[in-house]
Formats: C-alpha cells, sequence, structure tokens
C-alpha cells in the first residue's frame, strides 16, 4: 500500500476490498472544489464495505493515506467469502455500525466542535490506525484536507498543539510525543468513538 493508491472513486465500483495489516486508508467525499475526510480505516476493519452491503458502488473516495500493508480480495471472491462464513459476516456487521457510528459523530464534531480539539482527535485516531508506530507521514495540506479547512488554520493549529509539546511536526512527519496531552486536547468525540470500536470490533 503506498500513498494515494486508489481503492475507488466516489460513485465507482469497488473491483476489490482490502483488509489493512499496517497503515490507514482515508474516506472522502467531494464538496465542490473541496473535499473532506469522512472516516479511515486501519487494521481494525476492511475498506469496500458497500462491497459487503450487497452494493459494491462506493459513495466515497476511497485511498491509501498511511502506506503499509494489506489484503486485497477481489469483490466477487470476498461476496462469496462471506456468505460461507456466517461468523466473518457477524464480526463486519458489528464493524459497519461502528463505521458507522464515527461517520455521524464526525458529521456532528464538525459543526460543534473547534479546529484544535478536532485536529487532536484526527490525529489520535490515525495514531490508533498505524499503532505502534508515532511518526507517520502527514502534509499540512493533507491534513487541511482531511479536516476541511483552509491550509493556514491546520497550521495554527498543529502549531499549539506542537507548542504544548504533544507533537513534533518535521518534513512532513507526525510525531505524537505525549499522548494523553493529545487526549487531553482532544473533544470528546474521539474517546466517543473509541469507545464504540473498542466495543463493538475490539
Ligand atoms: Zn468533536
Amino acid at each position: 500500500m503506498c500513498v494515494g493508491d486508489l481503492q475507488a472513486e466516489q460513485n465507482g465500483p469497488f473491483s476489490h476490498v482490502l483488509f489493512v495489516e499496517v497503515g490507514m486508508v482515508s474516506v472522502v467525499n467531494h464538496i465542490g472544489k473541496g473535499s473532506i475526510e469522512v472516516g479511515t480505516i486501519g487494521n481494525e476493519g476492511m475498506a469496500g464495505l458497500s462491497v459487503f452491503l450487497d452494493d459494491g458502488i462506493a459513495t466515497s473516495k476511497t485511498f491509501v493515506q498511511v502506506p503499509g500493508s494489506g489484503l486485497r480480495i477481489p469483490s466477487a471472491d470476498f461476496v462469496r467469502i462471506v456468505e460461507e462464513r456466517p461468523a466473518l459476516r457477524h464480526l463486519l456487521n458489528r464493524y459497519t455500525h461502528a463505521f458507522i457510528t464515527s461517520i455521524a459523530q464526525g458529521a456532528a464534531c464538525n459543526l460543534s466542535h473547534q479546529l484544535d480539539e478536532r485536529c487532536a482527535k484526527w490525529l489520535l485516531l490515525t495514531h490508533d490506525r498505524v499503532e505502534g508506530a508515532d511518526t507517520f507521514p502527514l502534509t499540512h495540506e493533507f491534513l487541511s484536507n482531511m479536516l476541511g479547512v483552509r491550509r493556514s488554520g491546520v497550521t495554527v493549529a498543529a502549531g499549539a498543539l506542537q507548542d504544548a509539546g504533544y507533537i513534533r511536526y518535521s518534513r512532513g512527519n507526525i510525531t505524537v510525543v505525549d499522548r494523553k496531552g493529545l487526549e487531553g486536547a482532544a473533544c470528546v468525540c474521539y474517546r466517543f468513538i473509541r469507545s464504540h470500536f473498542d466495543r463493538l470490533a475490539g
């Protein structure tokens, strides 16, 4: 999995599903000329839920954001495998519920919470998804697209988190220095989303 690897365009088909082993996939919706991230996928889940839900069309652009590795399965094979394994369907039902919960909370968060809180939440969710790695590649431009704000706003928010000693930003890489501090800086949405993922897909 390399940065930018496309799993599906918005309104395009999923030719395959992807189970992430290491790294992270972003799920992004285009709004006018901009775009905003509506979800992320790490080793807790899979890209291509619409295939599991008997459709196969991506309603969001889905691509690799943090490089790593994963298992690709052609969509037709995946459908057959799920039909033969009720336990797998059960697990994916629960993951789907957790994913929908995170999208719903994210929509409420975008309207309700400050940029620096959302930035901290996003970094924590990403840190969870790339478990074991405290440093991951991330440009301000990428982060601004993910948060749906201007790049200058992200620079201020990330700068405040860096000044507080929670993260370090250098040459396109973010390092989480003080995880507890970052948790204190994030809005309540991080804890909400994390608790439901732990409950449903942990
Ligand atoms: Zn929030």
